[in-house]
This record gives structure tokens, sequence and C-alpha cells, in this order.
């Protein structure tokens, strides 16, 4: 009811329905006049000369009544033209002045003002593109912040590494530091996290732009479980965490791309062990939801406190800068690449912990062949 078409259909009727309504006023009002006229033309006038034969009479009388005609269809369009003016102004005002801001915001836009957004109102066409353009207004703000953000966290990441190997080559230089093998070892390390720190921007800008490609098909978790474990046992067995895992037999397969998957849990495994102290566990444990299974990882490590909760996957998001850093830590890409990895395969990821000192919860799901739709 509130569509432009419905308003055109009416704007049309409505012209259509004052000329017809004039139309009919002008022929009431004008008719009886030029009936009189022609019955006065029928009339012989005495003392006139010979009067006028029937059928000048009624030649005169048709004349008179076209005449009339013709000024009561005049009236009919002079008003049908005054409402269709009226009528389009009106239109013209809900729809074309809309749209003219919408063409000025967008300059804007163009122009670099992200926050620039239109007034709407009502429901139809207009309002509803005047909506999404604000929508995509808004997207294209956030991603703009995003790319600056990213540009400044990228700075500042390869920053540390690059101002400490500087430092070790201008001790080097001045004799300050000695040119032993520990010197050249420190050196080699913050070259070698500059590296990671690469390669992991290049993993994150391909997942996040979703130029790779999932081979999604029917897989056993517990072979992809299996998979990791082997991968990160010497390194759990080395600092003394105990790394279990408990998988229902009966458990559905999943939809999954194993070497992703497998991506996926190293990330968490490597983080479980990297957070918890030697004598600490972590243990990965699985269960069907519905159409999905759950995929848990916990640990009984250092904890996250509730306010990092909420960040802990955003990209260079790390609870304890120095600390990470200290133990050797990742960039803060790892969560952001996993979390990418597991929306791509329509599941989602969280994590819970109880706060510091509790231990954490790092949770995921995936399709289950069961999976309906
Ligand atoms: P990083 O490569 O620094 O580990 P991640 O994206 O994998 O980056 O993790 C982000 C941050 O989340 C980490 O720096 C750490 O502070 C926190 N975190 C991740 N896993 C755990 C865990 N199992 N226990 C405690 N904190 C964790």
């Amino acid at each position: 009811m509130n569509s432009i078409q419905f308003k055109l259909l009416l704007s049309y009727l409505a012209v259509l329905v004052i000329g017809v309504v004039v139309l009919l006023l002008a022929v009431q009002l004008i008719a009886p006049s030029a009936y009189s006229r022609h019955m006065l033309g029928q009339m012989p006038m005495p003392g006139m000369g010979p009067g006028r034969g029937p059928g000048q009479g009624a030649n005169l009388g048709l004349a008179n009544f076209r005449a009339g005609m013709f000024e009561a269809l005049g009236y009919a369009i002079i008003a049908a033209l005054l409402a269709a003016v009226a009528v389009s102004i009106l239109l013209s005002r809900r729809i074309v002045s809309p749209l003219e801001k919408m063409a000025s915001a967008a300059q804007r836009i163009a122009a670099g003002h992200y926050d620039e957004r239109v007034a709407v109102g009502g429901s139809d066409e207009i309002a509803q593109l005047g909506e999404q353009f604000n929508q995509m207004a808004e997207k294209l703000e956030s991603t703009e912040t995003m790319r600056r953000r990213l540009i400044g966290d990228v700075s500042h990441e390869l920053r540390t590494p690059l101002t400490a190997i500087k430092g070790y080559m201008e001790g080097l230089i001045d004799g300050v530091l000695p040119a032993s093998a520990e010197t050249f070892e420190q050196v080699h390390r913050e070259a070698d996290r500059l590296g990671r720190l690469v390669d992991d921007l290049q993993e994150l800008s391909r997942v996040e732009a979703g130029a790779f490609s999932l081979d999604v098909h029917p897989v056993h978790l517990a072979d992809l479980v299996q998979t990791t474990v082997k991968r990160l046992s010497p390194a759990y067995e080395k600092k003394g965490v105990g790394l279990h895992w408990n998988l229902p037999a009966d458990l559905p397969q999943v939809l999954a791309d194993e070497d992703r998957v497998v991506q996926v849990l190293t990330n968490l495994l490597g983080n479980a062990l990297m957070y918890t102290p030697a004598t600490g566990t972590v243990t990965v444990t699985a269960a069907q939801v519905g159409g999905e299974v759950q995929v848990t990882v916990k640990d009984t490590g250092i904890g996250i406190p509730a306010a990092s909760l909420p960040h802990i996957f955003d990209r260079f998001y790390r609870v304890d800068p120095s600390r990470s850093r200290g133990a050797g830590g990742g960039s803060g890409i790892g969560l952001t690449i996993a979390r990418a990895i597991i929306e791509a395969h329509g599941g989602q990821i969280w994590a819970e912990s109880g706060g510091e000192g509790q231990g954490s919860v790092f949770i995921f799901t995936l399709r289950s062949t069961l999976h309906s739709s």
C-alpha cells in the first residue's frame, strides 16, 4: 500500500477523477444554458422578418450544444492539468528530493566523510533505499576504521622486532655487545619473529578476504584430533603438560576441510600449551548437539579475564602483550584466523573462562553429516 507503484497509480487516478468531476460539473452547469440557447434558436421571433426554418434552428442548436460541450471539456482539461502539476510537484518532492540528498551524501562519502548518513522517513522503496544506503555507509566506515587500525597495528608489530635488531646491530658496531653466538642468536630470534609475523599477516589477509577454498567432505573428527595430538605431543611432554582427549565412539562425521580444522586445533592446543603451566592438563572433548558437533579444548592454565574474553578473537589482541612476547608467544593473529576458518565452515567459535588462574575453554562447532539444511 505504501509502495511508489501504488502512489503513482493513486496520483494518475487523482488527475483522472478531478478531470472527470470538473467535466461533469461543467456539463451540469453549461448544458442548461446551451439547451436554452438551442430552444431560443428554434423559436420564430415575431417582427424579425421571415422565421428561421426548422433545419436552420436545429443547426444553430447543435452548434450551441457543441460549443457548450467544448467549454465544459476546456474547464475539465484545465482542472486536470492543474491537478497533474500539483500531484507531480508533490510526488517529485517525495521521490526526487531524497534521491538528491542521497546523491550528495554519496559524493561526501566518496570525498572521505564516512560518517555521512541520510534521514529516512516512511516505508516505501525510497525509504528502503535510504536505509540500505545508510547500512552501506556504516559498513564503509567500519572497513575504513579497520583499515586504519590494521596499518597502525602492523607498523607497531613490525617496529618492535626491527627496533630490537637495530639495537643489537648498533651494540655490535659500537663494541658494546660482544660478537658472541648468544648475541647473534638474539638477532636471529627477532628476525624469526618478523618472519612469523609476515607469514601470519599473509595468512590472515587470505582468510579474511575469503581467498581460500575449502575442500569440505565428511571426516571423522577423531582422525583430526589424533593428527594434531601427534604433532604437538613432543612439545607437551617437554613442558610437562598432560594432553588428553575423549571423543564418543558414536560421534557423527563432520563436514570439514581436514587441513583447515587441523590448523584450528593446532592453534587451540598450541595456545593451551603456552598458557598452561607444567603439571597442568589440556583435554579435548566433543559432543553432538543437534545437527552439529561441538568440539571443546579445556585447559587448567592461566585463564582469561572477563574483560578480555570479548576481544581475544580480534586481530593482534593479546591479554598480556609482554608475557605473550616474552614466552615466545604469537602475534595475536592465531585466533582471528581460527575464527575465519570455522565461520567459513558455517560454524561458530567462542571462549569461556572463570577468570585469571581458572583455566580456559575454547569451543567450536562444525556441521555434522546429520545436518538437515
Ligand atoms: P597468540 O598468537 O598471541 O597466542 P591468539 O590469537 O592465538 O594469539 O590468542 C590471542 C590471545 O588470547 C593470546 O595472546 C592470549 O592472551 C589469549 N589466549 C589464547 N588462548 C589462551 C588460553 N588457552 N589461555 C589463556 N589465554 C589465552
